[in-house]
């Protein structure tokens, strides 16, 4: 999507610390890491959001997790434990309009998010 700013980073036209990459995922670092470790993992296809996940997205899906835990080994998190959040939607506090999957770890994380 032309106004897509995770699009852009997918087409290479906006920069990013890439982490992963391959044919329909893509993982970077957060520009505002909230952790010591703050990826953000996406599919390369442009989704809004979760509300338009259906079975159909099942090995995408499928696909993104088995990033976000090979990403979660490499950056040392996964003995320590780590969290995965999607916002979605205005009151998600989602800002930006491409599915994406934050990892977080690196410091004791508290509960409930705000
Ligand atoms: O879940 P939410 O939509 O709020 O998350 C968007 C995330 O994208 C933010 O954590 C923001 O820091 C990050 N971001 C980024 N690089 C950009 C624009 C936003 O890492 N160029």
């Amino acid at each position: 999507m032309a106004d897509c700013i995770f699009c852009k980073i997918v087409e290479g036209s906006m920069p990013s610390e890439k982490v992963y990459e391959d044919d329909a995922v893509l993982a970077f670092k957060d520009i505002h890491a909230q952790a010591p470790v703050h990826l953000l993992v996406i599919p390369k296809r442009h989704i809004p959001s979760v509300r338009e996940i259906g079975e159909e997205e099942g090995a995408l899906m499928g696909r993104i997790f088995a990033v976000i835990n090979q990403l979660a080994k490499e950056h040392g998190l996964a003995d320590r434990g780590f969290r995965i959040v999607n916002n979605c939607g205005e009151e998600g506090g989602q800002t930006v309009h491409h599915i994406h999957f934050h990892l977080l770890g690196g410091r004791a994380l508290t509960w409930p998010p705000g």
